[in-house]
């Protein structure tokens, strides 16, 4: 097992083997603002639960966290709501794709899970109604958890989602049919979509998970989750974080985990670390290619996984 040490050498490793490999997919292009990244870009950053991080590559350069939000906005809500939240939002795989509609019509407007889009719109609209301004306690969470006051909100990204967002506007006035959102559905998309265009680092994300791996406890020592919460979220991303493919991912990485359509992942080894590696070439399903494969090389080397 690798100690804290031997981080470095083991990111830079990891790296130099993801030069060498060839096929990294392609930008998400449904969001024309993001469409316009290389592929080929790679940063990746580990930080321990004190928050020293490591790091490698593009780790410091600010990306579209896009889905790797919803991560956070669970935890937030989990917070204030405790179990009530799922009556509102399931916490099963769907094996569909992010942006599904078709399961929510046969389950009354109730999501499958807090990550795809429909889930995720049901937390943030609850967030919204508890906080008044949903996107901006995500923000100030982010910001204090990084230890980086200047993360904030890329504009062009959330302005080229609103524009491109009917998927989600179907999703939201769907389940509000059902009676499962509070706020008018145009309110609730603007803060969605602005939560999904914070801009933000390896470095930042990879800081900002770690209460995740201090078993909900925050960077300044207070407690944002009861322990059982922290192995909750943790257990939905296992299941849930990389869209339909998370048994590929738990199979390949074996760590609860996000991705976003931004080409960033956030990864937890409970107790011990965090990590987030960028790289915008998506597969399929809607995964950094290049990261999944950098997380795989991670845990295989280390033998750090929840396996
Ligand atoms: N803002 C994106 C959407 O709702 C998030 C997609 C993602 O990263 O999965 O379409």
């Amino acid at each position: 097992m690798t100690t804290s040490a031997t981080f470095q050498p083991v990111l830079e490793r990891i790296a130099e083997e993801m030069e060498r490999r060839p096929g990294r997919g392609r930008a998400a292009d449904y969001i024309p603002a993001l469409a316009a990244f290389d592929p080929n870009r790679f940063g990746m950053a580990i930080a321990e639960p004190d928050g020293t991080v490591y790091g490698v590559g593009e780790w410091r350069q600010p990306f579209s966290a896009q889905s790797v939000t919803k991560v956070f906005t669970l935890a937030l809500q989990l917070a204030r709501e405790g179990d009530e939240l799922w009556e509102h939002v399931g916490r099963e795989p769907s094996g569909n794709p992010f942006n599904s509609l078709v399961q929510l019509e046969y389950e009354n407007g109730i999501p499958r899970n807090p990550f795809i889009n429909a889930g995720a719109l049901v937390v943030t609209d609850r967030l919204h109604t508890r906080t008044g301004d949903a996107a901006g306690a995500l923000l100030d969470f982010l910001r204090a958890e990084s230890g980086n006051p200047e993360l904030t909100f890329d504009r062009a990204v959330a302005a080229s989602e609103t524009a491109h967002g009917d998927r989600n506007a179907a999703l939201a006035h769907f389940m509000a049919s059902y009676g499962n959102i509070d706020n008018p559905v145009p309110v609730l998309l603007g803060q969605y979509f602005r939560q999904c265009s914070i801009e933000a680092s390896c470095a930042d994300l990879a800081l900002a998970t770690g209460f995740l791996a201090r078993h909900g406890v925050r960077a300044d020592g207070t407690r944002l989750l009861t322990r059982s919460q922290a192995k909750q979220v943790n257990a939905v991303m296992l299941t849930c974080g990389t869209y339909d493919a998370a048994g590929e991912f738990a199979y390949r990485v074996g760590l609860p985990g996000k991705s976003g359509v931004g080409g960033g992942i956030i990864a937890v080894v409970p107790g011990r670390c965090t990590l987030c590696v960028w790289s915008p070439g998506l597969d399929e399903r809607g995964n950094s290619v290049a990261g999944v494969a950098a997380l795989d090389r991670f845990t295989t080397l280390t033998g750090l996984s929840v396996f």
